[in-house]
């Protein structure tokens, strides 16, 4: 993800089959020992979309997650994770920042104070844009380079890294139940959040997917019916 991330599953617990037991304890059915397809996946985006979500949490996801400092601020916001993220403190950190693609940059929306257009770049943008990235790139070389000089004159690990960019690169395992994980993934795939935080989630979508394919199905109808009403 991006030009220095990724996003792994560690590890799961459970599929949408936990999800319908979770349910069917409400009204005491029999434990449900395999998968009964048509009457699952109707159980299924039934308490999706009346919002009975508690049984979404029968299921937990743990990520590994590589993403520039500024893309972890956003997803740390979310509370309802479990975050270990590396420290600085223990270790210098390599020079590695994220450096946008071109074709990425956009420009300021005009529409959205906090967002950006990203649409076709001409030649002539695209060839101001790459001497603006060799700006980009140079400004955090110096700090990385300014971070490796204090480090060497003795400062602490824990000091000198308040030179690095935003845009350093960061590592963290992440755990979280599929309800909340379904809840981040309505926020940071929306229009409005940032492109750098929406391709991981694109990419935990693709990862979630063939564990619980039923309830990531539920998710999208919810979300092209709430995309429909939304639109003007
Ligand atoms: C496009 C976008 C722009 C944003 N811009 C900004 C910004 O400019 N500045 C800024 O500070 N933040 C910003 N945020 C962060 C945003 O305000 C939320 O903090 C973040 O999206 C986490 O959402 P959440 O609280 O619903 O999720 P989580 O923290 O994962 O919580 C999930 C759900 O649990 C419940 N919950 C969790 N904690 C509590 C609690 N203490 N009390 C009651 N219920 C709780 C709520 O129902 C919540 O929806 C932005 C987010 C997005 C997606």
């Amino acid at each position: 993800v991006l030009d220095h991330g990724f996003v792994r599953l560690v590890d799961s617990m459970g599929s949408d089959l936990s999800i319908v037991r979770a349910a069917r304890v409400s009204y005491d059915a029999a434990w449900r020992a395999g998968e009964d397809d048509s009457g699952d996946a109707r159980l299924i985006r039934y308490l999706w979309k009346n919002q009975h979500t508690t049984p979404f949490e029968a299921a937990v996801f743990q990520f590994e997650v590589k993403a520039p400092i500024f893309v972890l601020r956003q997803w740390h916001r979310h509370r309802t994770w479990s975050y270990s993220e590396l420290s600085a403190r223990y270790r210098p950190l390599p020079e590695e920042f994220y450096v946008p693609d071109v074709a990425t940059i956009g420009t300021q929306s005009a529409t959205s104070k906090q967002a950006r257009e990203i649409g076709a770049v001409d030649d002539g943008e695209r060839a101001s844009r790459a001497r603006d990235v060799g700006d980009y790139r140079y400004a955090c070389s110096l700090a990385f380079e300014q971070y490796r000089r204090l480090l060497d004159r003795g400062w602490p690990r824990e000091l000198a890294r308040a030179v690095l960019p935003v845009a350093t690169y960061s590592h963290m395992f992440a755990k979280v139940d599929l309800k909340n994980l379904l809840h981040f993934l309505s926020l940071r795939l929306h229009p409005h959040a940032q492109h750098e935080i929406r391709v991981y989630a694109e990419a935990i979508v693709a990862l979630i997917k063939p564990i619980v394919p039923v309830s990531v199905g539920a998710w999208r109808e919810g979300e092209l019916a709430a995309a429909r009403s939304e639109a003007p």
